[in-house]
């Protein structure tokens, strides 16, 4: 546990939340500040900072419990889709530092946007850039 984490608190029950999951290592929770009814957050009980600081076997576990919530949370709020996402990084909004994975229900007229949309101007990549961004990828994921 990190101390000065609110995740960890949650946790460890110091802060309370609207808990719908929980097993020995995840726990899910809705969000406090929702950006649709239903929006919950999942995250491992331990400590991590980013998707890649888990272990593979917890990375594992968290998506499982994403997947297994994703229907449920849908049918609860009566939604017809649900963007599944991680901010991962501060650069990438990430503003708590215990990774944590977002279920946010979508319906038809919602006004959010997909994914692509947070992006700003696309990168115009050559094949020779391509092929060794794929290469230093393949790599160091073996
Ligand atoms: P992110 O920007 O991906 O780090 O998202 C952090 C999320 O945590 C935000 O959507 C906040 O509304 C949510 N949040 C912050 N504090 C709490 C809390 N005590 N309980 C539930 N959700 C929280
Ligand atoms: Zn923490």
């Amino acid at each position: 546990m990190s101390e000065d984490c609110i995740f960890c608190r949650i946790v460890a029950g110091e802060i309370p939340s609207r808990t719908v999951y929980e097993d020995d290592d995840v726990l899910a929770f809705f969000d406090a500040n929702p950006l649709a009814p239903g929006h919950t957050l999942v995250i491992p009980k331990a400590h991590h900072e980013h998707v890649q600081d888990m272990p593979n076997d917890l990375a594992a576990d968290v998506f499982a419990v994403m997947q297994r919530l994703v229907d449920p949370i849908e049918t609860a709020v009566d939604a017809d889709g649900s963007t599944v996402a991680f901010n991962n990084g501060e650069v990438a909004g990430q503003e708590v530092p215990h990774t944590h994975g977002h279920v946010v229900p979508r319906f038809e007229d919602d006004g959010g946007r997909p994914i692509h949309s947070i992006f700003g101007d696309r990168p115009d990549l050559d094949d020779d850039e391509l092929d060794d961004i794929a290469a230093t990828i393949s790599e160091r994921a073996e």
